[in-house]
């Protein structure tokens, strides 16, 4: 009851903050419901979270906008990012203490990601928003706390809502967008692809701290080159030409600055769906591609490193193989370990980010270091393994070792931000000139070792209570340690290190000695599938609605970088 509220509010105006706690519950507005899930302690703490539920007898989506998950996800999203503009540009008009007449709602980035912060379903629609209730010092603001609540939020549902209110042929835009994206995911699982970038797209950004599509000064789109260019037939009955990469092993060769690492880049980031206007929206990349790199410093917990890492000094264990301060080398060769632990069907590398002894050892090096003093069996003498036994691909840039010209499946050079298929040229050079190199790598790739995490290693208590929270996109802090997530370039969002987090949390629940990593993981997706995102969080009755989803294979290596994880 709308009344209800007014009179709890004109009762508690003036008195300590705390009477605010007497708003928690459930009121009925005309069209819409509103939830007080949590009300705040005072006006500096986390500040309150609330609901909107509004039935769909009132907004009238057509049922083809949610009834497929890809649909549902895009037009969630869609809502998320309208209330999202409309509650930044929604000043209420509040001056107050701490955070007084915040309202704020999470705020995706160029991807179109599955969130909490939106739900659609054949009923109804709900927005879950993040308020703070307006004080003068530690006294309520009541009048203005009914302002916000009774006059300005119905006000912005009725302008946000309603399908009237939604730009029909823009939401339809955003429908066949990622019908698109799908049928493109489709297709590259069909034909057995990495990925597929299309002609005209814009893959360079903005900065190195901005993600969107850079626009000053002269940017060069897309093209495919012939030989690898392919057409598809979309849906909504367009074609799109693009160059495909199939699987295998791809090198990505050219000059400095030619554009090497902003195609890898954008091929990293093509595991999500990016919203229109981003230059990457048809830059489509299977979905258990994973972006390694060196990352030295990081902890390693009984991996078996053993197919890259041997004959460590003094004897040191490379099949369990543990460090609390890893060397570039061993970190890129455990990176490499657990995503395929975790399920990585192709690996995109950066020469500009791995360690160099990890990447190549040349025929030189080979005749003054003997096999025996050297630990490391380079990547170029596993990577047709990888591919040949188990399947994973590689796309590699590099633009300092001709050395892989042999291992190589196609070579495609960036020549003035332009790609040009050059693997006839490369091989021919290989063949010319004899590179004098020993091939190191053994008869097979070696063993891939699931681990069995033990449930002691995941402490989330802080004191007396548990803690386990993001603090920013890169840290997770989980009871008295922090994660640093800063070596996964494919996190990309905030809401998925809060979803992270509280995964964490939960996956530590359930290690109990016996389950494999892996099988924890797929355990906690299967909840996921089942009941919704909503249920990973540790507070109920509450709502969440600041998560995003992250992959599997960034769960996994959360896990792999807690310091205090202990494994069978
Ligand atoms: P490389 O890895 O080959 O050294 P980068 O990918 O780092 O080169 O690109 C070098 C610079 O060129 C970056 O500042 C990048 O933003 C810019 N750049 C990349 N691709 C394009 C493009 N298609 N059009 C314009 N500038 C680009
Ligand atoms: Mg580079």
């Amino acid at each position: 009851m709308l009344d209800r509220l007014r009179q709890i509010l004109n009762r508690i105006d003036g008195r300590g903050y705390k009477a605010y706690k007497d708003l928690q519950g459930e009121y009925d507005f005309p069209g819409f419901r509103l939830y007080i899930d949590y009300v705040q302690g005072d006006p500096f703490a986390a500040p309150s979270r609330i609901r909107v539920r509004i039935p769909q007898a009132r907004v009238r989506y057509p049922r083809e906008w949610f009834e497929e998950p890809h649909r549902r996800i895009a037009l969630e999203d869609w809502i998320n990012r309208i209330w999202s503009q409309k509650t930044n540009r929604y000043a209420f008009n509040v001056k107050g203490t701490g955070k007084s007449g915040l309202i704020t709602v999470d705020r995706p980035g160029q991807e179109i990601l599955p969130r909490t912060a939106v739900v659609v379903n054949e009923r109804f629609v709900e927005i879950r928003i993040t308020i703070g209730l307006p004080a003068s010092g530690r006294r309520v603001l009541g009048r203005k706390a009914e302002e916000m609540l009774c006059r300005d939020l119905p006000r912005l549902v009725d302008e946000a809502l309603p399908k009237e209110t939604l730009d029909p042929t823009a939401v339809e835009d955003r429908m066949q967008l990622v019908d698109n994206q799908q049928a493109i995911r489709r297709i590259l699982e069909e034909k057995g692809w990495i990925a597929f970038v299309a002609d005209e797209s814009l893959l360079p950004r903005e900065s190195g701290v901005s993600d969107r599509p850079l626009q000053s000064g002269k940017v060069v789109k897309f093209r495919a080159p012939e030989s690898l260019a392919v057409t598809l037939e979309l849906p909504h009955g367009n074609s799109l030409r693009g160059m495909a990469i199939p699987e295998g092993i791809t090198l990505i060769v050219g000059g400095g600055y030619h554009g090497k690492s902003t195609l890898l880049q954008a091929l990293e980031r093509g595991v999500y769906d990016h919203v229109a206007g981003d230059g990457r929206e048809y830059v489509i990349t299977s979905d258990t591609a994973v972006k390694v790199r060196a990352e030295d410093g990081r902890r390693v917990e009984k991996v078996n490193i053993s197919p890259f890492i041997n004959n460590l000094p003094f004897n040191r264990d490379t099949v369990r193989f543990s460090t609390e301060d890893a060397s570039g080398s061993t970190s890129q060769a455990t990176n490499i370990i657990e995503s395929l632990e975790a399920g990585a069907s192709c690996l995109l590398i950066d020469e500009d980010t791995s360690a160099t002894n990890f990447m190549i050892r040349d025929g030189r090096m080979q005749k003054l270091v003997a096999k025996g003093k050297e630990p490391i069996t380079p990547f170029i003498d596993k990577v047709r393994q990888l591919y040949e036994e188990r399947g994973v691909s590689s796309v590699l840039v590099l633009g300092g070792s001709g050395d892989y010209f042999e291992v190589a499946d196609r070579v495609i050079m960036m020549d003035e931000y332009l790609p040009r298929e050059v693997t006839q040229e490369a091989k021919a050079i290989a063949h010319s000139h004899r590179n004098d190199r020993t091939v190191e790598g053994g008869i097979t790739f070696g063993e891939i070792t699931p681990r069995i995490p033990l449930g002691q290693g995941f402490d989330p208590s802080k004191g007396r209570k548990e803690k386990v929270d993001a603090k920013g996109l890169t840290t997770i802090l989980f009871g008295n340690s922090a994660v640093d997530l800063s070596g996964l370039e494919q996190l990309v969002d905030l809401s998925q290190t809060r979803a992270l987090a509280d995964l964490m949390r939960k996956l530590g629940k359930q290690a109990d000695g016996k389950k494999r990593l892996t099988d924890l993981i797929d355990n906690l997706y299967e909840e996921i599938d089942r009941s919704g995102l909503d249920t990973i969080s540790p507070f109920r009755g509450q709502h969440p609605g600041d998560l995003a989803l992250p992959r599997k294979l960034e769960l996994a290596a959360a896990v792999n970088r807690l310091r205090t994880l202990r494994v069978k």
